[in-house]
């Protein structure tokens, strides 16, 4: 019987504190649990919203970090999918009820009982959840999946959630030969989005602030690209896009965006503000057009994007940095001062 199992974490005791080094308990090893030691954690803005407590309901101490990329070091007595050794990633989530209709169907971010978040997040014994920002995690193997070895591990721990966010919404909204989608701010999902849309046979335009990512997007596979400081932008292209996949972190001027739309294209948001946004229902209506919303992936899409990204070449561009840069380089994401996502490289804790 293991006992225990300690490891180092990077976690903040309460909202918008610094991180500190301190230590903590995993669970012991139960017989579907596999024990990930971490190599690589990306930094997702979903990480700052949290630990800046800008959700509400924040849970503290906290040790975010859902973009989780390591080895196999141990595994429970009946794991059958995985062995000791294998290259593994876990994402936003770590467990869901496995009975109802969306567990059944593979979509287990919508659980009906609730999903188990990777971080800031009750198990289901109860027990707050601690993120990857550690050099270890015990996790169940239905909510590990496997990185291919085509991918290095340090760029593909952003695909475990700025990945599946932007790859699921695309497929479900049909990007692809014929279709026009517009990428709607370039920093980690935006960037990622980019090269998916592309890779899925879409025409892809970047909507970003300024002009200052134009040749990187070009790079990544856009067909065009505009700045939205422009007024001109919201002119020439109005009534353009099929799809428009929103990924900025703050508000936007929602009936600008919607004034993009074909007759019946639809605006998906993953970006997540804290603020609500507003619109006029007009907007909608002159154009048979739809706002939806879209929350990471399942865990077998998520395999499916990652060898889909390993197939096509598709690899985050990253900032690896040390354990002891986290809070400069969330100071950085703020000012989207980062080429395109921070991974921290967890030997350094
Ligand atoms: P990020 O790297 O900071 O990128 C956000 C981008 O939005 C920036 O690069 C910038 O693009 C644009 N932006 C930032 N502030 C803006 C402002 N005030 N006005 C207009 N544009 C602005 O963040 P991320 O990690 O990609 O995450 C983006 C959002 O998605 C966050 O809110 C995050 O919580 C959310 N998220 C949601 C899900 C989900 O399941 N739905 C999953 C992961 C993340 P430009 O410089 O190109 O304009
Ligand atoms: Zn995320």
């Amino acid at each position: 019987m293991m006992c225990k199992i300690e490891t180092k974490v990077l976690s903040v005791a309460s909202a918008k504190a610094p991180f500190e080094k301190t230590t903590m308990e995993r669970r012991e090893l139960r017989p579907h649990d596999v024990l990930i030691e971490i190599q690589y954690s990306g930094i997702c803005h979903s990480d700052i919203h949290s630990a800046h407590g800008e959700w509400g309901g924040g849970m503290f101490p906290m040790v975010p970090g859902h973009e989780i990329a390591g080895v196999v070091a141990a595994v429970g007595a009946e794991v059958t999918k995985f062995a000791v050794g294998d290259r593994v990633g876990v994402g936003c989530f770590v467990d869901s009820c496995g009975e109802c209709e969306y567990c059944l169907s593979g979509e287990e971010q919508y659980c009906t009982k609730g999903v188990v978040s990777t971080y800031n997040s009750l198990d289901y014994d109860g027990n707050p959840t601690y993120g990857g920002y550690s050099q270890k995690i015990v996790v169940t193997e239905g909510f590990v999946v496997r990185i291919p070895d085509g991918l290095p591990m340090d760029a593909a721990s952003p695909l475990l959630c700025a990945g599946i966010t932007t790859f699921s919404p695309l497929k479900h909204w049909k990007a692809g030969p014929g279709k026009k989608v517009a990428i709607v701010g370039m920093g980690g999902l935006g960037h990622l989005a980019i090269q998916f849309a592309h890779a899925l046979g879409a025409e892809v335009t970047v909507l970003s602030r300024s002009l200052d990512k134009q040749a990187e997007a070009l790079s990544f596979g856009a067909d065009q690209y505009f700045a939205t400081s422009d007024k001109e932008t919201f002119k020439s292209l109005a009534g353009r896009f099929d799809l428009i996949l929103n990924t900025v972190s703050a508000n936007l001027p929602v009936d600008a965006y919607l004034s993009l739309l074909r007759v019946d294209g639809t605006l998906v948001n993953v970006g997540a503000p804290s603020e609500r946004d507003q619109y006029h229902v007009f907007s909608l209506i002159m154009g048979r057009r739809s706002i939806a919303g879209s929350l990471v992936g399942g865990i077998r899409e998520t395999q499916e994007m990652l060898d889909f990204a390993a197939e096509h070449g598709i690899v985050p561009q990253i900032e690896v940095i040390s354990a002891d840069q986290v809070d400069e380089a969330y100071e950085r994401v703020l000012k989207s001062d980062v080429r395109y996502r921070f991974v921290i490289d967890i030997s350094t804790l």
